[in-house]
């Protein structure tokens, strides 16, 4: 793993994030997987916790959120109006010195990017004890203009208290509340009392592991506001993202 970054064998992959109102891709999620000579595609739920273990996730991040503002502004050249690209973000980035987010910023300035185009996602365990450090950092991410979404909502601590304390754009409510949304009454119920409270806060709302017509539509209904998932496109490589671009976004 050590050697995987200037051997090239981390690629990311694009899932596309839908409007739900207008069937619109908007954003896409970059998720990264690592291409092993021997061992094939290796998925980041095996080396991601592997790549926190020993910080090597800084400098593994570094080359993601450096790849995904390179995507990000290919796409705005291509596509006219451009898209959001997220980015995942571990705690242990947060808590590293060797975290810069000045250089991040120096680079999306070299490469013309407006930083409104990427975003980032944290988890819940980030904000419950986050000290002024982290504080400060998230800050210097949305004054930049790079937005904030909490990723797996809903599974973690959920002290909701945090929400008032830190400037969040997005809540992503967790697959495991999508997943049985037609049969399970109390998952819809709480669906939607996280979309009623996000709103009234001011944030929007994502439902990843949206797989069906009937969970799209029940998201539709309770006020949902975007949907990722394998109904709308799995994970996809560059090439075959700018294809669903090309078939979806209407150029300018
Ligand atoms: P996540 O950020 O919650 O990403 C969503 C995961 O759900 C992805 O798994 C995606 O492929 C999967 N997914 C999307 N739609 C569906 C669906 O309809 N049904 C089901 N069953 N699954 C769906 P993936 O790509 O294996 O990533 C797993 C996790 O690894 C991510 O969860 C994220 O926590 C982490 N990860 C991925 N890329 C990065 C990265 O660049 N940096 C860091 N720190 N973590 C990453
Ligand atoms: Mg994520
Ligand atoms: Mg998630
Ligand atoms: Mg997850």
């Amino acid at each position: 793993m050590r050697s995987a970054v200037e051997n090239g064998q981390f690629e990311l992959h694009f899932q596309p994030i839908v409007d739900l109102a207008t069937g619109k891709a908007s954003r896409a999620e970059a998720l990264i997987r690592w291409n092993h000579p021997k061992h094939g595609m290796i998925s980041p739920a095996e080396f991601i916790p592997l790549a926190e273990e020993t910080g090597l996730i800084v400098g593994i991040g570094d080359w993601v959120f450096r790849e995904a503002g390179f995507q990000a502004k290919r796409w705005c050249d291509l596509f006219g109006t451009g898209i959001q690209v997220s980015v995942n973000m571990s705690p242990i980035q947060f808590q590293s010195n060797a975290l810069n987010i000045s250089d991040w910023l120096d680079y999306l300035k070299t490469l013309e990017l407006d930083a409104k185009h990427l975003s980032i996602e944290i988890t819940e365990g980030l904000l419950l004890n986050a000290s002024d450090d982290v504080k400060e950092k998230l800050l210097r991410f949305r004054d930049a203009g790079i937005q904030v979404a909490i990723d797996d909502f809903g599974v973690g601590y959920s002290a909701l208290s945090y929400l008032k304390r830190f400037d969040i754009d997005y809540l992503k409510i967790d697959q495991s509340f999508i997943q049985n949304l037609e049969t399970d009454q109390n998952d819809l119920v709480l669906s939607e009392a996280i979309v009623i409270m996000a709103h009234r806060l001011g944030l929007n709302v994502i439902a990843e592991g949206v797989e069906t017509q009937a969970q799209r539509q029940l998201l539709l209904e309770i006020g949902c506001d975007y949907g990722q998932g394998y109904l709308f496109s799995r994970p996809l490589s560059v090439i075959a993202f700018e294809d669903f671009l090309t078939k979806t976004l209407e150029p300018d």
